[in-house]
């Protein structure tokens, strides 16, 4: 009884070979499919990768409301300081200190007043020097995590494409293969399925030239013989896959 296959000329009649050919390049092709499905980046990783940076970002932040917070108190005391040493310098300008050992007193109390504006203004110097600082740094984190999030959407963006673009290729794969695989004796198909679980996937090898095309080995006479045959597997003795020409040359046997 002869094979038959539905091709794009209609039904005529198929080496059995040549299904089991076509449904290698199917089961092949799902299987990358399934590979880069599993390996296809969602952008999970830049998404935590962010969010630790987010954590950056409101540390800089606290960091400057903290300086900013010192800077105005020191602004602050600087203020009392400053007056105190005016109202001393008016009290000594007026006259109305006369007794020398007030007037000693007070210019001691002036000096450590000076002092003590040099060190707040010192500090509020650093203070001040600190906050460009901690802007600029801040500045360009947001800049970098402004770049992260427009990476992020161009993955996911990316992600959701590729994604609905196997998706939709898988299942035509797996539409074509239910055609194929109806086609094909049930007792076959076994052996087809358990010559790919041991052959690393492959159990169909195209013949290069007068070789297998996946252990590079020549093929026998007995193949030779086979490969005119319909009904028959040609097989490679050396790694005993299913041998079949590659479709280029499948019009010369019709
Ligand atoms: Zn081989």
């Amino acid at each position: 009884m002869p094979i038959t296959a539905s091709t794009e000329d209609g039904e005529h009649e198929m080496f059995l070979v040549r299904l089991l050919y076509m449904l290698q390049q199917v089961d092949s092709r799902l299987a990358e499919i399934e590979r880069e499905l599993q390996s296809l980046d969602d952008g999970s990783k830049l998404e935590a990768r962010l969010g630790e940076h987010k954590t950056v970002i409101e540390d800089l932040r606290e960091r400057i409301r903290v300086v900013r917070r010192d800077v105005m108190d020191l602004e602050l005391a600087l203020k009392g300081v400053e007056g105190k040493l005016e109202e001393l310098k008016e009290k000594m300008r007026s006259g109305a200190v006369r007794n020398p050992r007030e007037v000693v007193r007070i210019e001691a109390e002036m000096r450590e007043l000076s002092r003590q504006k040099d060190e707040i203004e010192t500090r509020a110097l650093q203070g001040y020097e600190e906050l460009d600082m901690l802007q600029a740094k801040l500045n360009s984190e947001e800049e970098e995590h402004k770049r992260m999030s427009e990476e992020l959407n161009a993955v996911r963006r990316n992600y959701e494409e590729r994604l609905s673009q196997l998706h939709s290729e898988r299942e035509r794969l797996i539409d074509r293969r239910r055609q194929l695989v109806s086609q094909i004796d049930s007792g076959v198909l076994e052996r087809y399925e358990r010559l790919k679980e041991r052959k690393g996937g492959i159990a169909v090898a195209a013949i290069d030239g007068t070789l297998c095309g996946v252990c590079k080995v020549t093929l026998t006479a007995s193949a030779w013989r086979e490969i005119d045959n319909p009904e028959a597997l040609p097989t490679c003795e050396n790694c005993g896959r299913i041998v079949c020409p590659p479709p280029e040359l499948w019009g010369e046997n019709e």
